[in-house]
């Protein structure tokens, strides 16, 4: 029996709960999500929440600094957007219970942390656990209302269009829509139906396809192949951010040393000491993250060590163990004082800037299908992300989705179509498990060795035949195997690693986050546009604003 509800929201991350909040004021809502409540990335983010507040401050200056980061692929109208939004929904979750630092005696109502890129001091945190406060804040309103479910270890596995009719085929409108998903539930092993006339895509993003990666396990890309499989466009997937600065350490699991650090000061020097990045940049520590990122690789690759340091030795040792709580505990646990001994870091997968294309309303090209967060191509952070503009971006656009969800129930005769049950006949439970783990393995080694910070057209062609086979593989054990959550996130990430082989293969030249040896010039001329995956069609598509979408 399919389960209905009048809103259906695929993650539990701030995208999908700030609309879930919404949603729930005029309808029922089932959130779906693949682990427990708060695994999210939205949990992890330290920094915060990029907004103007300060006196010395505007949008202009604000929208120039996303601009610039973006390098000149950023959709204006997205940017106008978020950027004008930003101080309401800064106060709307105050309101709704997350509470950020003040400082009141600067005349600031917020205390405004600065980070790469930001010409102003502008980032509303709390403390170093700006994510955490927000998700909690977020899921403590939704616990308390009563037209939400949230059903944890759920995975979607498909969503549900035309393809699963009876007998298959479009539309009369040739149309594709969407009216839910196919589900996994992990603790019964049972796929089930869950149908709504809207669904909000929100899984987040997928640093998992890489080795090293900022992100937490379930950031593996599910919703941007499961997008792609039911035959949405997807935009900008080869601008993948590297965050220059995560933990070194064999037991650090890639853990975060947040942009804020240099922002309160903190240098990035080589283990003998030189502060390099002055060679760089003019803004030194303080440059666009990408920058930073291949400066760190460049110095790794002439030295031949496996890190570089950032120190904060130099500062007030109080004031860092007071404004780094976290990474301060997590580095202690590890043995290291970072007030007294510079932090070991390196670069690793950190957001994703492509994803689903959407308009300014958060709309896919699949009707019915509203897309938000970091799973979303908005159009807002063109070839780089701007730092904490994310959070941001989920909040806006969440809240778009949801006025528009409104006005398309109201003007459309939806009719949910009868949904034959999940068809696992011909599977089987296999005992082949080490191949899952294999293939994941394999598949994150060869995105970081050969699809990671610095490109080129022979590293990308090997590993696009690779995992082109390796997908191939999976494709065929998935077909005859009962499906698990491991499976179903493999299979996701083979996908989406050749998704992002394909659109950095397509662009021939460097530009933001994507930098190849092969191109190493921007190419305004050729490529001022986004790189557009529909089914096995790519293209480049002259920058429209979002909403002439
Ligand atoms: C370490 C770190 C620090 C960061 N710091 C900042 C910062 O300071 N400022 C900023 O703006 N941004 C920051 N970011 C980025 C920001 O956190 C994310 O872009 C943002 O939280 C994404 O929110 P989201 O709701 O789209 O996705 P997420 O928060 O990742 O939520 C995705 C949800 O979808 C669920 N899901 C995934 N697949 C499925 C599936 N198949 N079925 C069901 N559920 C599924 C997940 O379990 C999860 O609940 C940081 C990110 C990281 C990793």
């Amino acid at each position: 029996m399919a389960q209905v509800s009048d809103f259906l929201v695929i993650g539990s991350g701030v995208a999908g709960l700030s609309f879930a909040l919404r949603a729930a004021e005029v309808g029922t809502v089932i959130i779906l999500t693949k682990k427990e409540r708060a695994d999210s990335n939205t949990n992890y983010a330290q920094g915060g929440i990029a907004s103007v507040f300060a006196s010395d401050d505007s949008f202009d200056l604000h929208i120039k600094d996303t601009l610039t980061a973006g390098v000149g692929l950023c959709h204006t109208d997205a940017v106008n957007l978020i950027v004008r939004e930003a101080p309401e929904r800064v106060r709307e979750l105050e309101k709704w219970g997350a509470s950020f630092n003040h400082w009141e005696e600067k005349g600031h109502p917020f205390d405004l942390g600065r980070e790469g890129g930001h010409s102003r001091n502008r980032i509303v945190h709390a403390m170093d656990r700006t994510g955490m406060v927000l998700e909690h804040a977020l899921l403590d309103k939704v616990r308390n209302h009563p037209n939400i479910q949230i059903l944890e270890n759920h995975s979607a596995v498909e969503f549900v269009t035309e393809h699963h009719l009876m007998g298959g085929g479009k539309t009369q409108e040739d149309e594709i829509h969407c009216w839910g998903v196919y589900a996994l539930d992990g603790k019964t092993g049972e796929v089930e139906v869950y149908l709504s006339k809207v669904t909000l895509l929100a899984s987040g993003g997928a640093g998992q396809v890489y080795l090293h990666t900022t992100n937490p396990p379930i950031a593996t890309g599910d919703g941007i192949a499961m997008a792609y499989r039911a035959e949405a466009e997807i935009a900008n997937l080869e601008f993948m951010q590297f965050h220059p600065t995560a933990l070194y350490h064999p037991d650090g699991d890639s853990f975060l040393i947040s942009e804020a650090v240099r922002g309160f000061g903190g240098i990035l020097r080589t283990k003998d000491g030189e502060a390099f990045m002055k060679k760089f940049h003019e803004q030194a520590d303080l440059a666009p993250r990408d920058i930073v990122a291949r400066a760190i690789d460049t110095q790794m690759k002439i030295s031949g060590e496996d890190c570089v340091y950032l120190d904060v030795t130099h500062l007030d040792a109080e004031e860092v163990q007071k404004r780094f709580p976290q990474i301060n505990e997590k580095l202690l646990s590890l043995k290291i004082d970072m007030t007294k001994e510079p932090i070991p870091v390196v670069p690793a997968a950190h957001y994703m800037c492509g994803g689903v294309l959407t308009d300014l309303d958060g709309h896919s090209t699949l009707k019915g299908l509203y897309v938000t967060g970091e799973a979303a191509c908005t159009g807002l952070h063109g070839a780089n992300r701007l730092a904490s503009n994310s959070l941001l971006e989920a909040l806006v656009f969440s809240k778009s989705a949801y006025e528009n969800t409104v006005h398309y129930l109201k003007n459309n005769q939806i009719e949910l179509p009868a949904i034959p049950p999940w068809n696992d006949e011909g599977t089987f439970n296999q005992e082949e498990w080490v191949l899952i783990s294999h293939d994941r393995r394999e598949i994150q080694r060869l995105m970081w060795d050969y699809v990671g910070i610095v490109r080129s057209d022979e590293r990308l062609q090997r590993a696009g035949k690779r995992i082109d086979l390796i997908a191939e593989q999976i494709e065929m054990f998935y077909k005859k195997t009962k499906v698990t959550p491991a499976l179903l996130e493999l299979r996701n990430i083979a996908i989406v690693a050749s998704l992002i082989i394909r659109a950095a293969l397509f662009r021939k030249e460097s530009r933001g986050l994507h930098h190849t040896t092969d191109y190493p010039k921007r190419d305004d001329a050729h490529w001022l546009g986004d790189t557009v995956i529909h089914g096995d069609n790519i293209e480049l598509r002259p920058l429209l604003s979002s909403s002439a979408r």
